[in-house]
């Protein structure tokens, strides 16, 4: 059985959580009480699931909702049964980690957690940093894969610290990345506000462990690279509409079907590689890990999309990452911090 990456964006609708940041609007949607939870009926997110699970390929799924899946007795119960179906190959749920023990708990007894990985994303202004260690442990440790993934920005560089230590301390896996600044949250401070005033701190925990964050300028203009999406990758929108890659579906461009069309059968492209036909940015990493540029140079885990280690190590890929980001090449940081971020990135 062939092996296809998928990222799926359901449309719960649904957050504890009211990040200023938010890259889905969502504050602005849970402050209108009389907006639906499931945008497009969960009638629609639960069809596509069912698709999901038979998919006659071996499916390495990463699950958003827009907001917080633990918010959501029924989207869970959707993320257990995907661990369970034969075709799955690993589940991989992003939450903000506010989820309580007993809860979590339930929801793993419901689930294969042999095919269950959490990324667990720090959002400062909702939970600490301790919070989010503790309960990225308690998944880890009742068997789950789990990853930590933090934003750095300029309010949150202590809290950031104090997670990167915590994450040593108890060898749990880390990225961290520049955050972005949606919804003008950051006014007046570009689109990585952390970036924003030369900030040697920022920029070293920025690029502590994100193999992919360097490669921005690379995926500013995408147009005419090779890449596997449409081949070993797909992007499936809330509405069940299925594209190569989210890029196009947000420019609403070659459209390949709907997964709530029984006729409708995916046909991974034979060539692994295809020039992008996109016009615009490729925005999201879900993506543009897809350019043979970056596949050549990384691989994944058995049990995490997000989560990339370089084929190569050594010098000459922080180096590469620097080069392919003048914005990050301007701020180089000195030698001596230059291999001290180089041997925790080794280490991971
Ligand atoms: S580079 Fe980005 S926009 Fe272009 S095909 Fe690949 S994933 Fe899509």
């Amino acid at each position: 059985m062939d092996e296809v990456s998928l990222w799926y964006v359901s449309n719960l609708q649904r957050c504890n959580f009211t990040c200023s940041y938010c890259a889905s609007g969502q504050p602005a949607r849970q402050q209108d009480r009389e907006l639906p939870t499931w945008t497009l009926g969960q009638a629609t997110h639960e069809r596509i699931v069912d698709w999901l699970a038979a998919l006659p390929y071996r499916v390495r799924l990463r699950m958003n909702s827009i907001g917080e899946p633990f918010a959501s007795r029924d989207y869970l119960r959707c993320l257990a049964r995907l661990t369970r179906a034969d075709n799955l190959s690993f589940v991989e749920v992003l939450t903000n980690g506010s989820f309580r023990r007993e809860q979590f708990d339930r929801f793993a007894a419901e689930c294969n957690v042999d095919k269950l990985s959490l990324w667990v994303t720090f959002h400062h202004q909702f939970i600490s940093a301790r919070e989010l260690a503790d309960a990225a442990e308690h998944a880890r440790s009742r068997g789950v894969a789990t990853v930590i993934n933090t934003l750095v920005f300029p309010d949150n560089l202590a809290a950031v610290e104090e997670l990167v230590t915590l994450c040593r301390e108890r060898e749990l896996a880390l990225v961290t990345g520049v955050g972005i600044n949606f919804n003008n949250a950051y006014p007046e401070q570009g689109f990585t506000p952390a970036l924003h005033r030369p900030d040697p701190r920022a920029l070293e925990l920025a690029m502590l462990n994100n193999p992919l964050d360097g490669w921005h300028e690379l995926s500013a203009a995408p147009a005419g690279r090779p890449c596997a999406a449409g081949a070993g990758y797909f992007y499936v929108h809330a509405n069940g509409d299925v594209f190569a890659c989210r890029t196009y579906a947000t420019s609403g461009s070659e459209r390949l079907g709907s997964a709530l069309d029984p006729a409708f059968q995916l046909q991974p492209r034979v060539e692994r590689y295809a020039r992008c036909r996109s016009a615009h940015r490729c925005k999201c990493p879900e993506d543009y890990q897809n350019l043979e540029a970056i596949q050549s140079r990384f691989t994944w885990p058995a049990r995490s999309f997000g989560l990339p280690a370089p084929v190569a190590q050594g010098e000459a890929v922080l180096d590469a990452k620097l080069d392919s980001a003048p914005a990050l090449a301007e701020q180089r940081p000195p030698r001596r911090v230059r291999l001290a971020v180089l041997d925790a990135h080794c280490s991971s």
